[in-house]
């Protein structure tokens, strides 16, 4: 268990934000006050996916997409949690609107808020590239 080094709180989420420059441990609520930070492990693999010497082929910059039944992914996962989106959106600090717009497909996460509702609802958004193009199932 861990404090929330912006307002003191017990911070069972243990979000990492960025302010300042400064990765500071947060609770929910204060997250919304800096951006989010990227896991040292992301980072790294992104580093040593970048080619250390230059090549002639044209390389995607992120080899991840977001899923195309995103809204779906969402919808369900809400609905299991048994949450409405009011709920789903206090809960993220996120406007109800947005949720909605997700959840019909009308509008696409960006990848912040994609992270967010995957860790908030348990969910893959982003699948990679190759993944996606060869999963049968
Ligand atoms: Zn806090």
């Amino acid at each position: 268990m861990s404090y929330c080094e912006l307002c003191g709180r017990q911070n069972a989420e243990k979000l990492k934000v960025i302010v300042d420059g400064t990765v500071f441990n947060v609770c929910v609520a204060c997250s919304k006050h800096g951006k989010p930070y990227v896991a040292p492990q992301l980072a790294a693999k992104r580093k040593k996916q970048a080619p250390a010497r230059q090549t002639s082929r044209i390389t995607m910059s992120d080899q991840t997409m977001l899923t195309p039944d995103f809204a779906g992914l969402i919808r369900d996962a809400r609905m299991k949690m048994g949450l409405t989106h009011e709920q789903l959106a206090m809960k993220m600090n996120e406007k109800v609107q947005l949720l909605r717009k997700y959840e019909t497909g009308a509008l696409k996460p960006d990848e912040v808020l994609a992270k967010k509702l995957e860790r908030f609802l348990g969910i893959r958004l982003y699948v990679r590239s190759d993944d996606a193009a060869g999963d049968g199932r």
